[in-house]
């Protein structure tokens, strides 16, 4: 079979999202399902809504484009707020796009008219982790702005949190942007669709805090993907952490040193941890590198170590002796690893549902 490939069980993916779907089902709160680790992948957005999340979520455009080309039916929304210079094109395919820029709001309302359309939106509003959102004290005077901008609907309000710094989800932040809805709501006696709290991070929160309040959906990937909460990578119970691993095959095995021989300077890409001298080792060359993965997110299988690696190579050192040349290893990865490997054309994606494999499909 081709190798690299990401191997994808559809099967698992599919559990995990219904497993979060129903949990947060019950506590009001709605799953939007994000794409945009997967390129966008067709196969995965159909178990996706198959599994029951309410729409689909990407921060690309172009990922966007592409599943309605193939005809993927459901709601979509933009997570990642618009280029001025994409607006045409997000009101062409969006539904619903996440906004901080009343510039980028009022071009959208004005290629929403020539289109004749409505086009909606969610504000997002800056929580604490610095990046994207209108500071709490602007939020008022932006929602009444954006009440007037001819074929713009304001379906909500929005945070996210964790990704660039790490701030955790608690009910202090997410009771603020609950409060913030609730004002928006009486001070112009509107009523909002959504209140979107986050993303993955959110996990811990929403399944502990008596305290959800208008909360009432989240936008899920790498915890459907990877089975993992964001805050601690730790795996939620009952979720699959396997339905994504890479394999990739050996080209060279040999025995060397742990130990470069030289004077050391600068290397290409990927340092791996000090290591002891371990006298002479099993080292085994696979044919994928920094341009194809994440190789400090890659973790070996039993009796391996990932020992170092470059563009194109990636370097494996095994304690049970030499590995044939053609024998293909399977890595766990996390998130940053599984991104890359879906966004790199020269890993093939492989999807099966259990161990039924079909569907082998190689961009390159
Ligand atoms: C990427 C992203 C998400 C999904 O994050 P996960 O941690 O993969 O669940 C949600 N919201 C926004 C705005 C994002 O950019």
């Amino acid at each position: 079979m081709t190798a690299p490939r990401l191997e994808i069980d559809l099967g698992k993916i599919r559990h995990n999202a219904r497993t979060l779907v129903e949990r947060l089902g019950s506590q009001g709160i709605s799953v939007t399902g994000v794409t945009k680790a997967t390129l966008g992948s067709v196969e995965i957005a159909r178990e996706l809504l198959i599994a029951g999340v309410r729409d689909l979520g990407d921060s690309r455009i172009e990922n966007v484009e592409a599943m309605r080309r193939s005809r993927v039916s459901a709601r979509m929304s933009l997570i990642r707020s618009p280029m001025l210079s994409q607006a045409s094109r997000v009101v062409k395919s969006v539904d619903v796009s996440f906004n901080t820029e009343l510039e980028v709001i009022r071009r959208l309302s004005f290629e929403a008219a020539k289109l004749d359309r409505t086009h909606a939106i969610i504000l997002m509003v800056e929580l604490g982790d610095l990046r994207e959102g209108l500071l709490p004290v602007d939020v008022m005077a932006a929602v009444r702005e954006v009440l007037s901008m001819p074929n713009i609907v304001l379906k909500g309000l929005g945070t996210n949190l964790a990704c660039r710094s790490g701030v955790s989800p608690d009910d202090r932040n997410m009771g603020k942007l609950s409060r913030l809805a609730v004002q928006v709501e009486t001070t112009f006696d509107i009523s909002l669709e959504t209140v979107s709290g986050g993303n993955s991070a959110n996990l811990d929160w929403a399944f502990s805090s008596s305290k959800t309040g208008r909360v009432n959906n989240l936008r899920l990937g790498e915890s459907i993907l990877l089975g993992r909460e964001a805050l601690h990578r730790r795996a939620i119970d009952g979720l699959h952490t396997d339905a994504i691993t890479l394999t990739a095959e050996v080209i060279e095995s040999n025995v060397k040193p742990t130990q470069p021989t030289g004077v050391l300077a600068q290397t290409g890409f990927y340092t791996s941890p000090e290591c002891e001298d371990r006298g002479d080792v099993a080292q085994s060359i696979l044919a994928i590198g920094e341009q194809d993965v994440d190789l400090g997110g890659l973790q070996p299988p039993e009796g391996c170590d990932v020992h170092g690696g470059s563009s194109d190579h990636l370097i494996v050192t095994s304690g049970a002796g030499r590995i044939v040349v053609g024998t293909e290893l399977t890595f766990k990865l996390n998130y940053g690893a599984m991104l890359r490997a879906m966004t790199s054309p020269f890993v093939a994606k492989s999807f099966h549902c259990a161990s039924n494999v079909s569907n082998l499909r190689q961009i390159a």
